[in-house]
């Protein structure tokens, strides 16, 4: 199937006389006939046991995201700093470290730079740019996997993804990829060898600002059996010597994601979660047609604007990643373009608050044109290095376009960039 039927058809499957519609199972639990059964369970959990680590409704969401990444499984967290937590905590231990590009989200920074460390799990931060050899020099014995987004927020940076899966694999470790902007509609990781996908589903996947969420999906074809991973492929203790491998098999990284760590952590979203997040997804793939088509026109009038030193938009021609777009972001680039203001943070401000109509909100990917102005609102925890790194500068606002007319979002930005240089 394609995308469109895949939004609309994968997952739910009504058979005879069952709702249309995917039905929110609001229950925490489910009863058996006999006690031997529920213990079968636990040797081999084929069917939903207790909510806080799986449910019907939010099933049918993971056999739907699973399928447009062409992975073979999913799990949905309850945001998408969980799934990116949970990819990495699932293959790492104290002692261990990863290495991650470091245009990455924000808030990604700070829980591999601060938080992973205080797990005792170190991040090597690397220029997603430099070549192989560099790369190359930053692994260690303990290194266990490797992290990158395909379109970094805010950066707008195009991931060379089949550069690091290469790199990735000759090391023995798999490749993660946030796929959060791009979405499965625009981008496909999985096909350009990476091994694991998050998502923050918060964003265009829910697409209408409702709802917070996550997901990680499992490529299936990682080979977890070459010495680096013994928590998959040798009995876990905690879990009656269950071996992950052996009962999973090729979704043997979902399989441990969830029965051990959300299992041990509890952080799966509501039946109801999942039942919003499958109405966002219905629509993905026509949305992200139009956010790409709104943002495109967008860009294409900013790009001479004299209010405005410099735009990243790698939909543009002369955008540094417009080679690696035309690649990996062949449908188009998504939404979200940033701009750097003439005048730095002062036009900056005034720029934010001159507008009419697009929201100043602390989101990305709403429906509605927003805009957020970073190095003071959610990159202000990062030091002006760490702000450099991930490619920000004082001046930069970044612009979520929405899917109201192309025009009016063209005019309020008109006014608002007079304002800002006035
Ligand atoms: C927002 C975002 C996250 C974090 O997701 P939450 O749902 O806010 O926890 C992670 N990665 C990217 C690229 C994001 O844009």
């Amino acid at each position: 199937m394609r995308d469109e039927t895949k939004c609309l058809r994968s997952g739910y499957k009504p058979k005879n006389g069952e709702p249309g519609v995917m039905p929110i199972v609001q229950s925490t639990t489910y009863v058996f006939d006999t006690a031997e059964e529920i213990g079968e369970l636990f040797n081999f959990p084929n069917a939903h046991m207790y909510s806080r680590f799986s449910n019907p409704t939010v099933d049918c969401v993971e056999k739907k995201i699973a399928d447009l990444e062409c992975g073979v499984a999913a799990m949905c967290t309850s945001s998408g700093q969980m799934a990116s937590l949970m990819s990495v905590l699932n293959l790492c231990k104290a002692g261990d470290s990863i290495i991650s590009a470091s245009a990455i989200y924000g808030g990604t920074v700070n829980l591999f730079a601060v938080t992973l460390k205080k797990f005792g799990i170190e991040c090597i931060f690397v220029d997603q740019d430099a070549d192989e050899e560099e790369i190359d020099k930053k692994f260690k014995e303990n290194t266990r996997l490797v992290f990158g987004e395909t379109l970094a927020n805010p950066a707008l940076s195009v991931f060379d993804i089949e550069k690091f899966a290469k790199i990735a694999h000759k090391h023995g470790v798999p490749l993660i990829i946030d796929n959060t902007f791009a979405t499965p509609v625009l981008c496909k990781p999985i096909e350009f060898g990476a091994d694991i996908v998050v998502h923050s589903t918060t964003k265009y996947m829910d697409g209408h600002a409702l709802q917070g969420g996550g997901v990680i999906v499992d490529g299936g074809r990682f080979d977890w059996n070459n010495g680096k991973f013994p928590e998959l492929v040798e009995p876990d203790e905690s879990y009656h010597g269950f071996v992950y491998t052996e009962k999973f098999g090729p979704a043997a990284y979902i399989g441990k994601a969830r029965m051990q760590l959300m299992r041990d952590l509890g952080a799966y979203p509501s039946a109801n979660s999942g039942f919003l997040l499958n109405i966002g997804l219905e629509t993905l793939a026509v949305r992200m047609d139009r956010y790409c088509e709104n943002a495109m026109k967008v860009a294409n009038y900013l790009k001479d604007h004299p209010a405005i030193e410099t735009i990243r938009y790698p939909g543009l021609e002369n955008d540094k990643y417009h080679e690696l777009a035309k690649k990996y972001l062949s449908k188009g680039c998504s939404g979200v373009i940033s701009i750097d203001i003439k005048g730095g943070r002062g036009p900056a401000e005034k720029f934010m608050n001159a507008l009419k109509m697009a929201c100043r909100e602390v989101h990305v990917a709403d429906i509605r044109t927003c805009v957020l102005h970073p190095a003071s609102m959610t990159h202000r925890q990062l030091t002006d290095e760490q702000l450099v790194a991930a490619g920000i500068n004082a001046g930069m606002v970044r612009l979520s376009v929405g899917l109201e007319h192309y025009e009016d979002i063209i005019e309020d930005l008109e006014q608002a960039l007079a304002a800002a240089v006035r």
